[in-house]
């Protein structure tokens, strides 16, 4: 038979899926793949329950329901004082990572260039290429992950249509600051592109930090496309509810994209999320302080295990350099490796971090843990870790 699509056959399954199966083979504490182990607020689970039952099964709206658009919207003006019109400047999706795909879809033709930040979500350097478009990527460095400005200021030219990136970081939990936002937003207003932000993890910042949309800033609110997720809000991952905030201008082709991809998403689950989105400061303050305390319950723990933790403002994740561990006790092999090695031998999962390069000469000494986990099961897996690295 002829063969299929080139590109797909030429890539692998997603670290996650293949991480958290083999956790699931050896029985192991799953810090790998990022998902919480409590399903989130009860009030928001409830209404998505009798929402099931309210005899309101069929599609709804291709858009989304108009009770989620309008809480989105309220959401952007009570968190970052964007005044968002709800019925023609907001589309929900199924999860952020159809959120992604239709906002690349709805701003880039063939041949365009579209600058990426390094490390980046699995999910971007293969839509970026089936959309026939060139990621132009630019790689940040461990343990602060600055920008490194020349290099993202050359990454831009005449091709580049876009520039996507997240904030608060996925593996590596950096924020962008508000001059660092400054600075991409005089590239976009120079070059004359579009903006696509994933900002699944807004909720989720630590040490008293402040998650700024590019959207907020002069000249941004036009180009910019900005991407939630219920997922992480309200620790549903398994809901797949994405949300895309874009100016009038853009939303038509963003809707034109989902209509072509899933048309819409489940009536019951975009109503529960309308809930949680109207909840008050309190529920969205107390989702950080308590991750904060397992952030800091898990680095303190491998930290004196030996893994060199690198700080982390944002996120689920943890990054870790296991190389002084390794050399410790005497294991010579990558972050795959290493992460099979704590998978089968150890009892906890991690993903190793060279997953998240596209491009040659990734790092290949650091592990990602969760620490969206239960307190005692945190406990448990630094146990594990502990007596497996105990000095033999
Ligand atoms: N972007 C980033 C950076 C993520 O970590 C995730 C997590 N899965 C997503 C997008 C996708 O979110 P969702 O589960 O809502 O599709
Ligand atoms: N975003 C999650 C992570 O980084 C995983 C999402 C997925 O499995 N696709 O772990």
């Amino acid at each position: 038979m002829r063969g299929a699509n080139t590109y797909l056959g030429s890539i692998g399954t997603t670290i996650f899926t293949v991480m958290s199966a083999l956790a699931t083979e050896h029985k192991s504490i799953n810090l790998g793949q990022g998902f919480p182990d409590t399903d989130g607020p009860d009030d928001v689970v409830q209404a998505a329950a009798d929402a099931l039952k309210d005899g309101r099964n069929q599609y709804p709206p291709m858009p989304g329901v108009p009770e989620l658009r309008q809480a989105v919207a309220n959401a952007n003006k009570r968190f970052y004082g964007l005044d968002i019109d709800w019925a023609t400047e907001v589309t929900v999706t199924s999860g952020a990572t159809e959120a992604i795909t239709a906002c690349l879809m709805a701003v880039l033709d063939p041949g365009d260039e579209v600058v990426l930040i390094e490390p980046l979500y699995d999910t971007y350097v293969p839509v970026v290429r089936m959309l026939g478009a060139i990621p132009r990527i630019v790689r940040l460095a461990p343990p602060n992950w600055e920008l490194p400005r020349e290099q993202i200021a050359a990454a831009f030219g005449p091709k580049t249509k876009a520039i996507l990136f997240n904030t608060p970081m996925n593996p590596c939990g950096k924020v962008f600051t508000l001059e660092e936002l400054t600075f991409l937003s005089e590239l976009i207003l120079k070059h004359d592109t579009y903006a696509i932000c994933d900002e699944v993890y807004e909720h989720l910042i630590f040490d008293g930090m402040k998650h700024i949309p590019l959207m907020t800033l002069p000249g941004m609110r036009d180009r910019s496309m900005r991407i939630g997720s219920a997922g992480k809000t309200f620790s549903l991952t398994g809901w797949k509810i994405g949300y895309i905030t874009a100016a009038a201008n853009l939303t038509p082709l963003v809707q034109k994209a989902h209509q072509n991809l899933t048309f819409t998403t489940a009536p019951n689950l975009q109503r529960g999320v309308a809930v949680g989105l109207a909840k008050d400061d309190a529920y969205f303050a107390s989702l950080s302080t308590d991750l904060q305390a397992r952030r800091d319950r898990l680095a303190a723990g491998l930290a004196e295990i030996g893994f060199g933790v690198l700080p982390t403002h944002g996120s689920y994740f943890i990054t870790t350099d296991f190389a002084p561990l390794a050399a410790r006790v005497g294991f010579n092999g990558d972050d795959v490796a290493f992460c099979r090695h704590i998978t089968e031998y150890a009892g906890v999962t991690a993903i190793p971090v060279s997953a998240f390069y596209d491009e040659p000469g990734a790092p290949k000494h650091y592990a990602r843990f969760a620490f969206c986990k239960r307190p005692e099961v945190l406990d448990e897996a630094l146990a594990r870790l502990k007596k497996h690295f105990a000095v033999r």
